[in-house]
């Protein structure tokens, strides 16, 4: 099944001047309003997940084995988007011993000691591992933008909040990501699309769901104050970062079965391409496995 065709997904091209407006958050035009369509693309989706599910829990295994490459996943979207979910369903059923979640909120006191890319340096997965980030650096060329008084209490020489300073943000960023690559990190950058009507629903759930009243912060409705700015600020974001080596995915999120199916989908494409095999073993080690299993049997 060609997803792209079936439920419209794409990585940004570079260089792209990116309008979320023109990247659909439920399903593919086509299908959007028709009911028939809809029910059959969620079978299917929960089907794939399912498969992928397995298929991510084999390749995970080989990955862990060669211990050449880390996986990093970051995770973006506004809030409700379904980050934490995306983790919880996507990642069940893989070895926990290879996996690794980090989530970053406002950079605390001592973090703010060091430059803005320290704490995720020390957060990334280590060789065989998948680290996801729930937020990431992103969130520091992201809410600073829209609220530019945080900066002034981050301790940061002057200049800061300049044309200048940004670009070196972005810079950074980009030659991080670089650097990682450059050291077997695969990058897979997603951001959960959602829409404004959606978050309504979300948030509307959240504050009557005694389940998930612990998540609401009042900062979730004054920040839906600034959509608009938030939508730019990320679409600035995955215009000047998504690069052929860690590529932004634009996942549309209204639904969370096509989300969760989406992901599962590329992380699992972006393990196969790396035509992992386990090691091989030599005759004197088969010679070796013979005799111990001979051994074992007779005694
Ligand atoms: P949550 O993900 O709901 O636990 O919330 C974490 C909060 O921390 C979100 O509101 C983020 O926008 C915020 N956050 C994360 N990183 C930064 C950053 N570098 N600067 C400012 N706010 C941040
Ligand atoms: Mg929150």
């Amino acid at each position: 099944m060609n997803h792209e065709t079936y439920i419209g997904w794409s990585s940004v091209p570079r260089g792209a001047n990116v309008r979320l407006a023109d990247f659909h958050t439920g399903l593919a035009n086509n299908l959007r309003s028709d009911k028939k369509g809809k029910k059959a693309v969620k079978k299917w989706a929960m089907e794939s997940l399912n498969e992928n599910r397995e298929a991510l829990s084999a390749a995970h295994d080989l990955f862990w084995t060669d211990k050449r490459y880390s996986l990093l996943i970051i995770l973006q979207g506004m809030d409700t988007a379904g980050k934490d979910g995306a983790i919880k369903h996507v990642m069940s059923g893989l070895n926990p011993q290879g996996c690794r979640v980090e989530s970053f909120g406002i950079p605390t006191r001592n973090e703010q000691n060091y430059p803005f890319l320290w704490r995720f340096w020390r957060s990334l997965p280590r060789k065989g591992e998948i680290g996801i980030f729930n937020r990431s650096y992103y969130e520091d060329v992201l809410v600073p933008k829209i609220h530019p008084e945080i900066l002034n209490t981050q301790r940061l020489p002057p200049g800061y909040g300049s044309k200048s300073f940004w670009n070196a943000r972005f810079e950074d960023i980009n030659s991080f990501e670089k650097q990682l690559v450059n050291n077997g990190v695969i990058i897979l950058k997603f951001f959960l699309h959602i829409s404004f009507e959606e978050q309504k629903k979300r948030l509307i759930s959240r504050l009557k769901t005694e389940s998930k009243q612990w998540k609401f912060s009042s900062s979730d409705l004054s920040e839906r104050d600034h959509w608009k700015q938030y939508q730019a600020a990320y679409e600035e974001i995955f215009s000047r970062t998504s690069t052929d080596y860690a590529p932004w995915y634009i996942i549309p999120a209204d639904y969370k079965w096509v989300a969760r199916m989406m992901i599962a989908d590329l992380i699992v494409l972006s393990i196969r391409q790396l035509d992992l095999r386990y090691p091989e073993i030599s005759d004197i080690q088969k010679m070796e496995i013979e005799a111990a299993l001979e051994k074992l049997q007779n005694t």
